[in-house]
């Protein structure tokens, strides 16, 4: 029944029950994890191929560079090759790199902080300066802005991507804005994908010269349905817009392959890629290249990769399901929660009462289910309606994820009746 059409004593009654399966549920004494976007041991044992690869005497790429050796900053062609397709980058303006993109866009950060980009008069931190960033989003995003002093600006994430003319209105009158989080495809942890229009007039609004919008295509290819979007090459658009430097396109196999032991893009202009060249040369004297042979190896092509996923959604989109069943069977009637229906990423976003997500969080803590901590998904962990809560289903066998969203759907619940009878 709609919680918000009951009668004070039905809720009082509604809430004595729920009290009641909150104490069985935290009787049962469960220790169950709902709060990081980690892939299953089963989808890893997808890649154990990548563990004999690339094999005793294959260690040289088709260009003949021994892989085992120092250097090739940019990364292996044939890797660049697989993924400039799947990323929508020419390969020549895409690095193959370490194995974390996050640890490329923390690069990217304080290279700007530190020299300036090649379209900035002095360094980003010889004044203050800020960040757009939509909201929800994610939290790891947040975390390198916060830890440098970078003010972080909330904007909405709308239906087809972050608010754009809210994002405009700020950029073309702040020049102290130098950069935009975003997570184009199966966003974190909305599950948005942005539409051509929003990317465009991302890729056209008034900023700074050395504005940057980090294009995070983390799950580009991680789809729940039959095909993932065809990504936008945004950085010829970006050009077209006279902006030719302003996007910086991520990405990485981190969930594709291994999370810990993946390969990582970076692709943009030219000049960034000479820009990002010359620092991160300072860095290393190259990645790991004998780990981007064997990726390689390991796919063959594009569709070697789009193959591979489509081994993932068959072991995910059951998870997705099950959650998905488990919320509606649950919280539809009672009108107190909405949630995502993602077409591919790592996440549903659930949106519970308003100021009831921290104390549903509380609840499920107590009752020994983690669940990400309240306002992750927004910067400075603020979010201003205590409604948001991400779930992370990839990781939890079936059974556990059944028994613990099971467990959370009883604490919206219950949360929901504090909420509304206080
Ligand atoms: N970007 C997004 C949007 C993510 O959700 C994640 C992981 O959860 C990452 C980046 C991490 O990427 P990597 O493993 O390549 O550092």
């Amino acid at each position: 029944m709609n919680f918000h059409s009951m009668s004070a004593d039905q809720l009082q009654a509604t809430q004595q029950d729920l009290r009641k399966l909150y104490d069985e549920l935290r009787s049962a004494g469960l220790s169950l994890d709902l709060t990081r976007g980690k892939p299953a041991p089963e989808q890893l044992d997808l890649s154990n191929g990548l563990l004999s690869l690339p094999g005793a005497d294959d260690f040289r790429d088709a260009a003949g560079t021994d892989t085992r050796n120092y250097g090739g900053i940019t990364g292996l062609p044939e890797i660049r090759a697989i993924f400039g397709e799947l990323l929508g980058v020419d390969p020549a303006n895409l690095i193959a790199a370490g194995n974390s993109s996050l640890e490329l866009m923390h690069d990217l950060t304080t290279f700007g902080l530190l020299a300036g980009t090649p379209d900035s008069a002095q360094p980003w931190s010889a004044g203050p300066i800020k960040f757009l960033c939509p909201a929800p989003g994610y939290d790891r995003h947040f975390a390198i802005t916060e830890s440098y002093g970078i003010e972080m600006i909330p904007v909405p994430m709308l239906p087809n991507g972050p608010d754009v003319d809210a994002c405009a209105a700020l950029t073309a009158r702040d020049p102290s804005i130098k950069g935009l989080w975003a997570v184009p495809t199966y966003s974190n942890p909305t599950g948005v994908t942005f539409s051509e229009d929003v990317t465009r007039a991302l890729l056209e609004m008034p900023a700074a010269d050395d504005f940057r919008i980090y294009w995070d295509n983390a799950y580009a290819v991680h789809t729940l349905v039959d095909a993932a979007p065809t990504p936008f090459p945004v950085i010829d658009w970006a050009a077209e817009a006279g902006n030719p430097n302003r996007v910086y396109v991520l990405g990485s196999t981190s969930k594709i392959t291994f999370a810990g032991a993946g390969v990582a893009f970076f692709g943009s202009s030219a000049e960034n890629i000479e820009w990002y060249t010359k620092r991160a040369s300072v860095t290393t004297i190259g990645p790991d290249k004998v780990n981007q042979l064997r990726h390689a190896r390991f796919f063959g092509d594009a569709d070697g990769v789009r193959a591979h996923m489509a081994r993932h959604r068959e072991i995910l989109a059951p998870k997705f399901r099950l959650v998905l069943d488990i919320l509606d069977d649950r919280l539809a009637d009672s009108k107190v929660a909405a949630w995502s229906q993602p077409e591919g990423g790592y996440f549903i976003n659930l949106d519970v009462l308003d100021g009831a997500a921290r104390r549903t969080i509380e609840l499920a803590k107590e009752a020994g289910i983690a669940l990400t901590g309240a306002g992750s998904a927004y910067p400075y962990k603020n979010d201003p309606l205590d409604r948001n809560i991400r779930l992370a289903p990839t990781f939890p066998a079936t059974e556990d994820l059944r028994t613990a969203m099971d467990g959370v759907a009883t604490c919206v619940l219950l949360a929901a009746t504090e909420t509304l009878s206080a």
